[in-house]
Parts: C-alpha cells; sequence; structure tokens
C-alpha cells in the first residue's frame, strides 16, 4: 500500500487521481493535536502509484520504500481507517 506522510500539503490532488478513491482528508478530531492531513486506506488501495506522482511534496510513499523516520505514519494512515 502507499502511505501518507508528515510533508503532506492537503492540497488533495492526490484524491482526484485515486481510481479507487481511498485517500480522505483527516478531521481535527481523529488527529488529535496532531496536524490535519490525508490518509490512505490500506485495505482499498491497490498500489496504482498514481497519487505518488501527482504528489507536489513528495509525501506519499510505497509501505515497502517508507524511510525509518516515517514508519510511524504506516500505523496512523491505517489506524484512521479503523476508526473512520
Ligand atoms: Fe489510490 Fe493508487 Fe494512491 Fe493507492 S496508490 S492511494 S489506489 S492513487
Amino acid at each position: 500500500t502507499y502511505v501518507i506522510t508528515q510533508n503532506c500539503c492537503k492540497d488533495a490532488s492526490c484524491v482526484s487521481v485515486c481510481p479507487v478513491d481511498c485517500i480522505r482528508p483527516s478531521d481535527s478530531s481523529s488527529s488529535g493535536n496532531g496536524p490535519q492531513m490525508l490518509f490512505i486506506d490500506p485495505d482499498t488501495c491497490i498500489d496504482c502509484g498514481a497519487c505518488y506522482d501527482e504528489c507536489p511534496v513528495d509525501a506519499i510513499h510505497a509501505d515497502s520504500d517508507l524511510p525509518p523516520e516515517l514508519e510511524p505514519f504506516l500505523e496512523l494512515n491505517a489506524e484512521y481507517f479503523r476508526r473512520n
């Protein structure tokens, strides 16, 4: 699956290119005190890479290509969809 990380600019250019519509904005209550951002539903993502190509700030990574410091975002993306 693909994962959205801390550089997320929230301009949502990725949302419209996703063929399975699995990129969703977090609301402030679900992200606690953290910044609002976009998340990818790992159960729905088909690994097409369209969002990766579209992201203007390179905030999207394949889970297999996630730098160690960004690994917490794998769980943050998944957790959001378990709760919502
Ligand atoms: Fe959507 Fe494709 Fe990105 Fe997965 S890799 S979130 S299916 S655009």
